[in-house]
This record gives structure tokens, sequence and C-alpha cells, in this order.
């Protein structure tokens, strides 16, 4: 068994503001890596501007990192960062700018290499990176994992380097500024990690302990997910630790099918991540439960459900149906029954039937229109 998560990470209030030596000691050219908008709105970019300032580093700020980073966006961004010289990268925002910046910080430290080398599973270095999620999913703040849109190759898929954030600070108070969907989407991929880490060919006895007590809190943000009502500051604080939690756990395990799956749909139909997720957990769930039906009743009980049905009708009611025609859907259970990545994560044999079983399941079928 092993235990391997590399990075200094801290959740608490004003943790930016806390930990300002530690982001000046981090080098002395700082390239900010941030989506276009959200981080001047939710306060964490000024956090961060100000901490540089104080330290007298000197900084760039990247702010075009779209949402599903492409590997052209990264390329770019790479060239300006290597201009700049920067010696360690930020990445402030959803998942989207953490996983660019970890691809930004390995073109940068290898200028020699250009946009090619981010699919090619080879030993490269990369520059240090401190990230600063603002949304409640992804968890990347604690994960090796940078997931890239190529559009060359009309797909999403993650790129084969391991990088952890050297340093990430975690503050639930970013979160204030979003919309209710954003948060109930990123609050579902969080709980797709903990399901896909704990049904997994790789979960042993330490990875599990984070899904144990990540579900459990999850669990307590149930009802308030699924009301119109906004969320209060401790709910927020609570649910950027569950999604740190979430993505310790994956950082172990990597993620499954429903993360597999759900790929096609944000690439072809746009689905957020935590949504196109969350479409297939129920179905997975219940093809694990043929074979390990234990482990699945703890996730049930720890999130306090009484069964497989009670927690697909939950799903659909936080984040409704997807439909699709025939034709495309026969088109991804072809696909996916050769994806023996995916496949092999799955802690039981998954056949081709339970893949066709978990698409016909999860998505409505419509007609050719
Ligand atoms: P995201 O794509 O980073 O951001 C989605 C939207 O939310 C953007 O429009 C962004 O605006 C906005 N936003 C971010 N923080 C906000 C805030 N506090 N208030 C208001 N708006 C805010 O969303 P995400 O779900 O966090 O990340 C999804 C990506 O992460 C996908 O590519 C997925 O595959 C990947 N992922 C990575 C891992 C991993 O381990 N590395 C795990 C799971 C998923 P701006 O553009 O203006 O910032
Ligand atoms: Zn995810």
């Amino acid at each position: 068994m092993r235990f391997y998560v590399p990075s200094d990470i801290y959740v608490e209030k004003n943790c930016v503001a806390n930990h300002k030596k530690d982001i000046i000691a981090m080098g002395s050219r700082a390239f900010i890596v941030t989506g276009r908008h959200s981080a001047r709105i939710n306060g964490s970019l000024e956090d961060v501007t100000s901490a540089l300032t104080d330290g007298d580093i000197p900084y760039e700020i990247f702010d075009e990192v779209e949402e599903n980073p492409s590997v052209e966006t990264i390329v770019r961004a790479a060239r300006i960062g290597k201009e700049f010289q920067a010696d360690y990268v930020i990445g402030i925002g959803g998942g989207s700018p953490i996983d660019a910046a970890k691809a930004i910080a390995l073109l940068i430290a290898n200028p020699e290499e250009d946009g090619s080398c981010l699919y090619e599973a080879r030993k490269l270095d990369y520059l240090p990176i401190i990230a600063i999620p603002t949304t409640c999913g992804t968890g990347s703040e604690a994960t090796p994992v940078s997931v890239l849109t190529n559009h060359a190759k009309k797909i999403k898929k993650s790129i084969p380097y391991k990088i952890f954030p050297a340093l990430s600070l975690v503050d639930g108070k970013y979160l204030a500024s979003a919309k209710k969907s954003l948060i109930v989407n990123t609050a579902v991929d969080a709980l797709a990690h903990m399901v896909e880490s704990y049904l997994n060919s790789k979960s042993n006895l330490y990875n599990r302990l984070f899904p144990e007590y990540g579900l459990r809190l999850w669990a307590e943000n149930k009802e308030a997910l699924l009301s119109e009502d906004p969320l209060n500051e401790s709910q927020y604080e609570l649910l950027m630790l569950v999604s740190t939690i979430a993505g310790m756990a994956i950082a172990h395990t990597g993620t499954g099918l429903p993360h597999g799956m759900s790929y096609d749909l944000t690439y072809h139909y746009h689905v957020p991540h935590g949504p196109a997720c969350g479409y297939f957990l129920g179905a997975y769930m219940e093809v694990c439960s043929r074979h390990c039906p234990d482990d699945v009743r703890k996730i049930l009980d720890l999130l306090e459900m009484k069964d497989l049905d009670e927690f697909s009708a939950y799903i659909r009611s936080l984040i409704g149906t997807f439909e699709i025609d025939e034709k495309t859907k026969e088109s991804f259970v072809s696909a996916m029954e050769h994806n023996e990545s995916k496949l092999s994560a799955a802690p039981c044999t998954v056949t081709p039937e339970d893949v066709r079983f978990i698409y016909d399941k999860s998505l409505i079928s419509k007609p050719l229109e």
C-alpha cells in the first residue's frame, strides 16, 4: 500500500493571505494562469497579486483559460510565460485553470518542446505550481492530473504526466460569488470522484479513508444542494473541503468509467463536467453492486440513502437528465467497450453488456431529427 500526495495543502479561511510568505518564497517571477472573469469577481486574483506585490515578486497574468482548456491555449500561454521568464506558475480558478497551469508549467520548463510532448508519456520536469481552487469539484489542487481538450484529435483526455501542485491554498470564501448551478455541478464532480475512487480496482485501505470521510461530509449538504436557497459560509467551506478530500482520493486511484464516459458528453455536447459524470454514477454503482454489494451498500450508508433507486432519483433531481440519439450513443458504447484504462479501473470485470447497460440506463434516448 502506498500513500503519496506530495502537495503542501492548506484549507482555511483567508488562506492566501495567511500563506503570503510561502507564495513569495516559491520563486522570483510568477506566471498567473486563470479564467476570463471569475477570479476578479471572487477576490482570489486580488488576494494573490497583493501577496506578490508585498513580496516584490514580478508577475504576469494570463487570463484566457477557457472551460475544458485546449492544447492550443496551453501552448499560447506557455509562450508568454517563457518570454516573461517565469520560474513558477499560479493557477487560480476551477479545474480548468488549475489543470492548465500544470500543463503550462511543464511546457515552460521545457522550452525546446512544443505542444506535441503533452500527450507523450515522457519524463519531463515542470515548474513549481501553486493551486488556488474557486470551484468545489475537481480537487485538482490535490491531484497530479491535467485534463486537456485536444481539438486535433477531437478528444478530451488527461495528459500522461503526474504533476502535483507544490502548494495548494483552499478557501471556501471564493464560492460565495458562484451561481448555485455551478456549485451543484462541481459538488457532483466531487461526489463522482469519491464513488469512483471507492469502487476502483486500485482502491485500498489508505485511499478509502478519504471517501469514507468525504462522503459523510458530502451528505451533510444533500438537502442544501437541492433547495433553491443560497448556501452559507460554513456550507461553502464544507463543500470546498470535501472537494479537496475527493481529490486526494482520486490522486491514489484515478477515476473510473463514469469519468471516462463523461468526456464525450462534454466534448460533443458541452455538458459541464460534473453532470456529465453524474449521469452515469447510479448505473455504474448498479453494475458494481452485482460483484461487490457491500462496497456499494457502504457508499449508500455514508450518503444516508436507502438504496440505489433513491441515489439515482436524488441525482436526477439535482442535475436532471440528458437526451441522446441512439446512433451517437452506439458510437460511444463501441468506443468505451475498448477503453482498457477505464474498464480496468472498475473493481470487477465490466462486460460489453455492462457498458451498454450503463449508457442505456443513464441517458435518455431521443429519436433522430
Ligand atoms: P471550470 O471549467 O474551471 O470553470 C467553469 C466556470 O466556472 C467558468 O466559466 C469559470 O469562470 C466559472 N467559475 C470558476 N470559479 C468561479 C467562482 N468562484 N464564482 C463564479 N464563477 C466561477 O470548472 P470546473 O468544473 O472546476 O473544472 C472542470 C475541468 O476540470 C474539466 O476540464 C475537467 O475535466 C477537469 N477536471 C480535472 C480533475 C483533476 O484531477 N485535475 C478532476 C476532475 C475534473 P472563468 O472562466 O471566468 O474563471
Ligand atoms: Zn471530475
